[in-house]
């Protein structure tokens, strides 16, 4: 369902991606660790089009990232991302939150968006908070909110950039319940996370990036038994 061939990117003469290749079926759990400054965040981005290639292939649920522009409606729709950092609007209850897209993107009709924010509320565990404001929940609780605002939109592909790490370690609990949640419910994950006991729980397969390339992946059982040496390093064996 997504798909990287040999993904270049570079920032200026700084080359971040240098021939970057995985493939994510439907219905996996891909976790992708490794260094600060590897590249994981980029090549997360590019993945939604945030940024756009240099060199390469990809493609995500059917939309072609690498030639003329793709239907970013379109592919947005398919492809939900949650960042470290919130983005709520603070003006809006969290209900309202939710529903805005809804109503813009989903071009669907009061009582329907309405629905629909409960279902998704119900999912992760905040029914009782629809009618709060973000700056009256915890952070854990307005990470989780992100979350349900975008399995509003029915993604077919979630991408989490680092979604816990400015939580603290209670509040991060939360979250991550949520998403085995929705691993178990089958929905095609990326996680960046930092988190090696949640990547090796929860995911099908790991990508250990390093210096702008796949370095090594393989199952979770990589992170006890690496091939290379800079795993080994990166998870703390033999030190
Ligand atoms: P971290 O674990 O710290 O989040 P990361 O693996 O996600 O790191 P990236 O954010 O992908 O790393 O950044 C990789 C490199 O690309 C870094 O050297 C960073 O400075 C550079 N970079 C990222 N985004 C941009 C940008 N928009 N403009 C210029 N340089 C960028
Ligand atoms: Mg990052």
């Amino acid at each position: 369902i997504v798909r990287l061939d040999n993904v270049h990117k570079q920032f200026g003469s700084n080359q971040v991606l240098k021939g970057v290749s995985f493939e994510v079926k439907k219905g996996e759990v891909v976790a992708i660790i490794g260094q600060s400054g590897s590249g994981k965040s980029t090549a997360l981005r590019c993945i939604d089009y945030l940024e756009k290639i240099d060199d390469g292939q990809i493609t995500v649920c059917e939309h072609n990232l690498a030639g003329s522009a793709p239907d970013l409606k379109a592919l947005r729709r398919d492809v939900g991302i949650v960042f470290q950092s919130y983005n709520l609007f603070p003006h809006l209850t969290v209900e309202k939150n939710i529903k805005l897209a809804l109503k813009h993107v989903r071009k669907l009709g009061h009582k329907q968006a309405a629905q629909i924010a409960q279902e998704v509320l119900a999912q992760v565990g905040l029914s009782e908070k629809a009618d709060s404001y973000p700056e009256q929940l915890s952070g854990g609780q307005q990470q989780r909110v992100a979350i349900a605002r975008s399995l509003a939109m029915a993604p077919r592909v979630m991408l989490f950039d680092e979604v816990t790490s400015a939580l603290d370690p209670k509040l991060t609990g939360e979250v991550l319940k949520v998403i085995e949640g929705l691993a178990a419910g089958g929905m095609t994950m990326i996680l960046v996370t930092h988190e090696m006991g949640f990547a090796r729980k929860v995911a099908d397969k790991i990508i250990y990036m390093r210096d702008g390339l796949v370095w090594e992946t393989g199952g979770p059982e990589i992170l006890d038994h690496p091939e290379t040496q800079e795993l080994q390093e990166f998870v703390g064996i033999g030190l």
